[in-house]
Parts: C-alpha cells; sequence; structure tokens
C-alpha cells in the first residue's frame, strides 16, 4: 500500500462508500465491471477495471455524494432512504485522492458520478470542478469519464465535454411511461433526451471535442421490453450519433420500494448487448431483430443465431458472391470477417470451411448451416450435446 501523505479523511469517505456506482458502467466491457471486488478492503471498492479506449485499466469510479434529493424508486440513495451512510467529498478533496491514487500507480482514469443536492445545475458544478482539477493543477491527460446529471445546463454539458473523454446522459426507461415508473421525477423527452440532442449539435459543431456519449438503461424492473429498449438504441445511435447504450439488469435494493420485485437476469442484459452491436456495427434495422411477441428476445440464443435459423437455414448465403452486408448476416462473420472473406476470394475460389478459418474468422464451424461455399453446401458438425 503506498504512503498517501494527504488527505486521509478523503480515503476514508471513499471507502466508506464502497462501490457505490457498481451499476455504472465506464468503458467498454460492462458486464465485467459489475462484478464487485471479492473482498471489498480499503479503497477496493471504488476501484474498477475497465476497458477503456486505451486498454484495460484500473480507475477509480466513485461519486461525489451519496445524498440525493430525487426519488429514483431503484436506488438506495433516494431522498429519504435510511439504509445508506451519506458521503461527501469536495472536489479538491476527490481530485487529491484520484492523484495520490494515479501517483502511486493504483488507477489510471476517473469516472464520477453523484447524487444530486440544490439541483443538477449544482451537483454538476462539483462534477466539473474536480475534472478541471484534475487536468489543470495535476496535468492528467488520461481516461476521464463524466455523468451528466439531470438540470446541467448547456455550457456545462460543453465544458464537461471539453474536459472528458467520455460523458453519460442516462435515460434509465426507454418510454416517458416506464421512466416515470422507474424515476418520478426525471423526465424523458423534455429533460434527458433534449440534454443528449445538445450533446449531439456541440459535439457535431466542435469537431475539437473527443468526448463520446453514452447512455444507461435500467432493464427489467417496470415491464420494459427489448423492443421498446431496442428501438430507443437504433435511434440514438442513427440520429444522435451515441458511441453506445448500457443495460443495467436491475438489482433489487433493500430499503427501497422495488425492493421486493425480481431481479433481472444477467442474460437478458447480453442479448440485449449483443442485439445493440447489430445496430450500430451491423447496419441491422430494428425490425430485423427476431422479437417475440412479447416484445422480448430470445434469451437461450444469439439473436443473429436466431435471425440466421430462421431466414438462412433454407435460403443460405453464398459465400463467393454475398455483398459485405450480406456476409456480416452470417453467424461467426463480423465486419473484419467480411472484409477477409471479400479479399481472399479475389485470389481464390473459396470451396471449405477450413478456409475461413484461415481468415482468422472464429469457430468457422458455426457457419456451415447458414451458407453455400461456391454452389456447396458445407458438411454440418454433429452437435454432441
Ligand atoms: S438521481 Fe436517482 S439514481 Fe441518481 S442518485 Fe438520485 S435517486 Fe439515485
Amino acid at each position: 500500500m503506498p504512503n498517501f501523505h494527504r488527505t486521509p479523511d478523503t480515503f476514508e469517505k471513499l471507502t466508506q462508500m464502497g462501490d457505490v456506482t457498481l451499476y455504472e458502467p465506464a468503458g467498454d466491457a460492462p458486464i465485467s465491471e459489475k462484478r464487485s471486488p471479492k473482498n471489498a478492503s480499503f479503497l477496493s471498492g471504488c476501484i474498477s477495471h475497465v476497458q477503456t479506449p486505451t486498454g484495460a485499466k484500473p480507475i477509480m469510479k466513485t461519486m461525489m455524494t451519496t445524498a440525493c434529493e430525487r426519488n429514483c424508486n431503484y436506488c438506495v440513495f433516494r431522498a429519504g432512504s435510511t439504509s445508506t451512510k451519506r458521503v461527501t467529498v469536495t472536489p479538491d478533496e476527490m481530485a487529491g485522492a484520484f492523484n495520490q491514487l494515479e501517483e502511486s500507480g493504483m488507477v489510471d482514469g476517473l469516472f464520477l458520478s453523484s447524487g444530486i443536492i440544490k439541483g443538477g445545475a449544482t451537483s454538476q458544478d462539483k462534477i466539473i470542478d474536480t475534472a478541471e482539477i484534475v487536468r489543470k493543477k495535476y496535468d492528467y491527460r488520461g481516461y476521464i469519464h463524466l455523468k451528466i446529471m439531470p438540470g446541467a445546463d448547456y455550457d456545462q454539458l460543453y465544458r464537461a465535454m471539453q474536459i472528458a473523454d467520455r460523458i453519460s446522459i442516462n435515460l434509465e426507461g426507454p418510454t416517458e411511461e416506464r421512466l416515470a415508473a422507474l424515476a418520478p421525477k426525471k423526465e424523458l423527452s423534455a429533460e434527458l433526451l433534449e440534454q443528449l440532442k445538445r450533446a449531439h449539435q456541440i459535439k457535431r459543431d466542435n469537431p475539437y471535442i473527443r468526448a463520446s456519449i453514452v447512455t444507461q438503461f435500467v432493464v427489467g424492473a417496470v415491464g420494459d421490453t427489448d423492443l421498446e429498449l431496442l428501438s430507443l438504441t437504433d435511434n440514438l445511435y442513427n440520429r444522435l450519433g451515441l458511441a453506445r447504450t448500457y443495460y443495467m439488469g436491475f438489482n433489487p435494493v433493500m430499503g427501497t420500494p422495488f425492493e421486493n420485485l425480481t431481479p433481472t437476469e444477467e442474460i437478458r442484459e447480453r442479448r440485449l448487448y449483443q442485439a445493440s452491436f447489430l445496430l450500430r456495427d451491423y447496419a441491422w434495422d430494428v425490425e430485423d431483430l427476431p422479437f417475440l411477441s412479447h416484445g422480448n428476445l430470445r434469451t437461450d440464443v444469439d439473436p443473429k443465431i436466431a435471425w440466421a435459423d430462421i431466414h438462412l437455414r433454407h435460403h443460405p448465403i453464398e459465400i463467393m458472391t454475398a455483398d459485405r452486408e450480406q456476409l456480416m448476416r452470417v453467424p461467426g462473420i463480423g465486419p473484419k470477417g467480411a472484409e477477409a472473406i471479400l479479399r481472399a476470394r479475389r485470389e481464390a475460389t473459396l470451396t471449405e470451411i477450413g478456409q475461413l478459418a484461415k481468415l482468422n474468422i472464429r469457430a468457422p464451424q458455426r457457419l456451415a448451416p447458414y451458407v453455400t461455399l461456391a454452389g456447396h453446401k458445407p458438411p454440418e458438425q454433429l452437435s454432441l450435446f
């Protein structure tokens, strides 16, 4: 343990807070981020291993305050809750603590969220002030992800996007009705979507701003369907340029109005991520996704395989003539695999699954039910289980 020379009380406060941002992902591998440390000890609750644009890193992930005047029904920090100790850290304290952890090599990256006290703008100031100190006083150039508070104003959003590598504006629910059930004091269109539109505009009008924009949904507490979540996701990718959407399966917390609700299975989150990548990276439309009659995806199978089982088993795709988009419809072929096939077939006729294995397509045997190679169906491996 490094010999910290200042602000020991700040570290105590951070330790008391623990993993308060457990359900707020900061990087690009959100499901693994959720796992809290097995033996949480001094500070370990506020340090998470996060996939950042420059690799996997331990980052400091915490809140400016665990006090809040809002009343989201799923949240332990909601106003009036007595099941949590309220802890508040000033911008100077937080920035100083981060600097010591960063200098000691314990972290390389910062994610800051906050409860809301005296309005979203006041709380946003504390987040921005902390990030300013970290950037200017401590000259930190690494990864910073800042949460945008409901109620933050345009100038704050602009400043946060100048300082940060990523900002989150969390929508929580996919429709007005779902959001009202989750978070009675938040407004979807007038408040949160409006902020996302402004963030998109700021990024579009200021090409030097590199901050990516993300959002998060709480999944499964109030009857939200995958169709609702993915329809909004599709719009966010296409119209507002979001880098990604996070889906956090609902987990009941004691002492909240939702304490007796059923937790959401992690597999649902996984399927939502898989489907959202089809929308973002594979040029799928939301209408292409194979929803069941109740509006959710199958959880027993990847949505791409579910789609291929319906559409490609009897009408396989010919690997030698399909275009890039068609190739990417095949389970196991992504953007890189499609490019590799397009290049390879200019040089040679692809007649065997083994040739695809050499193109870095993982588990090419998975493709067999859905493709033909130079007019012939490749042999399928018998599944033993
Ligand atoms: S705004 Fe809602 S989710 Fe955020 S800390 Fe307050 S009660 Fe919790």
